[in-house]
């Protein structure tokens, strides 16, 4: 008999009739043999509600508070859904967090799990129970009721399924897995049977939002096998599964096109090219909380160098700013700034494996005409900043180079 734990998020128990879908799906799987456990999201737009009434209280609010009300969604969800089952005649248990002793660290809207307790769950399952867990939610070692950041189910459930050594953790969703690049920019991308922790960090990082990010280094770190599927599909999809690379599989080089448009670029040229003058410039930079993604320095000349680097483009006009201070401070000759650019990558951990992907890569922009103003690779990505005006065709370009589109039978 395996065991199955099953994610489910707030579009999936968005009314009663969805969470009556969810019900039947969910006994089917006990139907085809499995054990399992149920987690669930708040109903769609709920987290949301609640924040939105707080907030007519005051902006400044206790965190320890928030957290008591929003940790409130979930349980509204698991009781319903547990009842649905109950009058679909399956036997079921719903638990909040604090019940099973998901136990976190005391940090309120952003809590980390430490530890789960599994006594109560392991005797349901035994009696032949279905689980029905409260996402997003836990307890501190003082009782105090914590959440684990916005999207935090996903997290929830991987650390049940690790905890309880599960066959698979599979995260129902609105999508029906994760796609080679965003649909939206290219229809003919293609849903991905696999790929690898890693690619889905590098995807999920770059802005392709199907998983919270913490759930999938959660997955790699304890190697739980992660299926994302779509709760509207008829029947048993196969999703994606996110899971350890295999050598014995033969791997696409390339596995996706990510990409960001929310980067600003910032340069200081005309620095001297002396130790220190590196973390002087950045220094401030991040003294403001402000993340900086790419970084490059050029290579010195006369006694000079530049310096480039982006950032969030929220964050742009105070960085600007910030640069132009430290500019002045160390006589620089210039500081420019540009925030319509985006960022576009490719991940594949075939890369390891393959040389000349980069210079495909280049070849690929250079054909269509698109000039690349910063580079950056990781032993599975590489990435180039462009204008944003080429972030449609960019994608596209490097897409259909890498054969990534659906093969049109
Ligand atoms: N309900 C929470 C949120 O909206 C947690 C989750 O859905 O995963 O962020
Ligand atoms: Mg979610």
């Amino acid at each position: 008999m395996a065991l199955i734990v099953q994610k489910y998020g707030g579009t999936s128990v968005g009314t009663i009739e969805r969470i009556q879908a969810v019900a039947e799906r969910v006994i089917a799987t006990r139907d085809r043999g499995n054990q399992v456990v149920v987690v669930v999201s708040a109903m769609s737009g709920e987290t949301n509600r609640l924040i939105g009434l707080a907030n007519q209280i005051d902006k400044k609010l206790s965190t320890r508070e928030m957290d008591v009300l929003v940790s409130t969604g979930e349980q509204v969800t698991i009781a319903l859904l547990t009842m649905a089952l109950h009058a679909k005649g399956a036997d079921a248990r719903s638990y909040t967090g604090a019940q099973i002793k998901m136990l976190t660290d005391n940090i309120h809207g952003k809590a980390r799990i430490k530890d789960i307790e599994c006594d109560n769950m392991q005797n349901d399952l035994a009696a032949g129970n279905i689980i029905i867990v409260a996402g997003f939610q836990g307890v501190d070692h003082d009782g105090n009721i914590t959440t684990l950041g916005r999207g935090g189910s996903d997290t929830t459930a991987v650390a049940i399924a690790a905890a309880l050594k599960a066959h698979e953790c599979q995260i129902y969703t609105d999508v029906d897995g994760v796609y080679t690049t965003d649909p939206r920019v290219e229809p003919r991308a293609r849903k991905l049977d696999r790929i690898t922790f890693e690619e889905m960090l590098e995807m999920a990082s770059l802005g392709s939002k199907v998983l919270q990010i913490r759930s999938v280094e959660f997955a790699g770190k304890y190697n739980v096998p992660l299926r994302v599927l779509s709760s509207f599909e008829e029947g048993e999809g196969i999703g994606t599964l996110i899971t350890t690379e295999e050598d014995e599989m033969e791997q696409a080089v390339i596995s996706g096109i990510a990409f960001n448009r929310d980067e600003a670029q910032l340069t200081i040229s005309g620095v001297p090219d002396q130790p220190g003058i590196a973390s002087q410039i950045l220094g401030s930079i991040t003294e403001a909380n402000i993340e900086i993604d790419m970084i490059v320095q050029n290579v010195g000349e006369d006694g000079t160098t530049d310096f480039t680097f982006t950032v969030h483009r929220n964050d742009y006009p105070q960085a600007i700013e910030l640069l132009e201070n430290t500019g002045k401070k160390l006589g620089a000759k210039k500081v420019k700034g540009n925030d319509s650019i985006v960022k576009i990558s490719i991940v594949g951990v075939g890369m390891r494996s393959h040389a000349g992907i980069a210079s495909s890569m280049f070849a690929a922009l250079a054909r269509e005409g698109i000039n690349i103003l910063m580079i950056s690779t990781s032993e599975i990505k590489i990435s180039v900043v462009v204008d944003e005006k080429y972030l449609e065709l960019g994608v596209r370009t490097l897409h259909s180079e890498f054969g990534l589109e659906q093969k049109t039978a």
